[in-house]
């Protein structure tokens, strides 16, 4: 069972896509990754969505990556006396930590010490998604006299960002280390930190994740973007988050954030999601708006490893058809020839080491020879990845005997991943190299495809062999 594209897919699970039965059909539309979200349901719900997943893969005999999205701090203002209060441009209204007294026109509590800590005079903080703008006059440690920028209704509990200053929040809070604690585990594949301002942040959470799963940056934040390869350096894939991403910069700035994330990562060669909002309009309607359709196709254009779908698939009336959509929009877009002009435009050179040599190596072969496919013997993963950089023509078969990289690297562009027994000899590579190319439909007989893998075997980093083989 193969896919017919090189980009992957991401679905978020939720109570629209929760039974064995869809999650079923949404794997068979084309899901490379599940998404747990955090922030919503119970730990006894991510539990029977993970068994089923597991169920699943056990059944189809292919391994599906399972993410981990932990929700975050979230900041809210108080609740109101009575009922939601209109403001409107250039008012005054009073924040502060009296969290026992409920709110009016005047004034409402915002909780948070950690947001007076850091506000200055001429900082803007946004409430309800950015619609309502407030800017601060003055302030001290509790409280903040703000004028009203662009107004609008405020009700109780609306979430609060403040996009211009770095917070004294941790990206762990307590609720995140006990879903972390828990989804470890359960053995989630990948874990997503929502929040992340600073390197910082990504060092703490690879404290407690350590190896035991993928870790994914969530890029939301202007803190991040402004030491964006910092961050990229210390995390095993990333996320753009366009949605909190467009609530703390203006709108007309997420594309080229979206491009220069993307390009990051593809230098790095760490695997990038580009999320939310793809195929918003699906959420109600069988089909998405020609403009999401494009979106979708922009991402593949830049050669993000995997789009994603958010409400779409958790909560939204088609599912299916959503990710049905997804797969018909990657596939269409990878067959157009200026795709592959794309993505060899963007291409960057790689690091000089003897696995970057011979994935570079292995790319000419698969752009002058036609070669049914790359199989990378992998460890850990990171050749598969190192290849997957390289964006070659060809599809990757990532053959690894462990478990855990084989359900890692669905999410990475263009792998296809083979859990297996290692063989000890480069013929007995080569024949199952061969014979797995075959079986998953990779290649025929007389086709040609190319082996790397790294002699001695078994041993991660040392990849160094480069075969190409005729299958028999
Ligand atoms: P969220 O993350 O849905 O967990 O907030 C995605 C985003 O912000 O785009
Ligand atoms: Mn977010």
């Amino acid at each position: 069972m193969r896919r017919h594209r090189q980009a992957k897919i991401v679905a978020t699970v939720g109570p629209a896509s929760s039974s064995p039965e869809t999650l079923r059909a949404l794997f068979d539309a084309g899901v490379d990754v599940f998404r747990l979200n955090f922030s919503h349901g119970t730990h006894a719900d991510h539990r029977a969505r993970l068994d089923a997943i597991r169920a699943i893969e056990k059944d189809v005999g292919r391994p599906i990556g399972v993410l981990l999205d932990l929700q975050g701090p979230k900041l809210r203002v108080g609740t109101f006396a009575d009922g939601p209060v209109q403001l409107l441009a250039g008012e005054r209204f009073r924040l502060d930590m009296d969290r026992d007294r409920p709110g009016d026109r005047q004034r409402v509590a915002l909780p948070h010490p950690e947001i007076f800590a850091a506000l200055k005079p001429g900082v803007d903080l946004l409430i309800d998604d950015g619609r309502v703008r407030l800017r601060v006059l003055n302030c001290s440690e509790s409280h903040a006299e703000t004028e009203v920028v662009v107004g609008g209704t405020v009700s109780d509990r609306k979430g609060v960002n403040v996009p211009d200053v770095v917070l004294p929040l941790s990206a762990l809070t307590a609720k995140d280390l006990a879903d972390l604690d828990y989804g470890l585990q359960l053995g989630v594949d990948w874990v997503a930190l929502s929040f992340v301002q600073r390197p910082a942040d990504v060092d703490m959470a690879r404290e407690i994740v350590g190896r035991r799963a993928g870790l994914i940056a969530k890029l939301e934040k202007p803190a991040a973007i402004a030491c964006l390869d910092d961050i990229v350096d210390r995390c095993d894939a990333v996320m753009v988050a366009r949605g909190d991403l467009g609530v703390e910069l203006p709108a007309e700035q997420v594309p080229a954030i979206q491009k220069r994330i993307v390009r990051s990562c593809r230098r790095r060669g760490i695997p990038v999601i580009v999320a939310t909002q793809m195929l918003d309009s699906m959420v109600a309607t069988p089909v998405p708006t020609r403009a999401e359709a494009s979106d979708v196709a922009t991402a593949i254009y830049d050669g993000a490893d995997a789009v994603m779908l958010s409400a779409e698939s958790a909560s939204g009336r088609y599912p299916v058809e959503a990710v049905q959509m997804m797969d018909r929009i990657i596939r269409n877009t990878e067959a157009d020839p200026y795709h592959r002009e794309a993505i060899d435009a963007s291409h960057t050179p790689a690091r000089p080491t003897t696995g970057d040599a011979i994935g570079c190596a292995t790319r000419r072969v698969s752009s002058l020879l036609d070669v049914a496919a790359i199989v990378a013997y992998t460890s850990t993963g990171s050749s598969a990845l190192r290849m997957a950089r390289e964006r070659p023509r060809s599809p990757i078969i990532g053959i690894t005997p462990q478990q855990s990289t084989a359900r890692r690297l669905p999410l990475a562009w263009g792998v296809h991943a083979v859990q297996c027994e290692e063989v000890s000899d480069v013929l007995g590579m080569s024949d199952q190299a061969c014979a797995i190319a075959k079986d998953e439909g990779f290649a025929h007989q007389g086709d040609t495809i190319v082996v790397t893998a790294g002699v001695p075997f078994g041993t991660p980093g040392s990849t160094n062999l480069l075969r190409i083989a005729e299958v028999g």
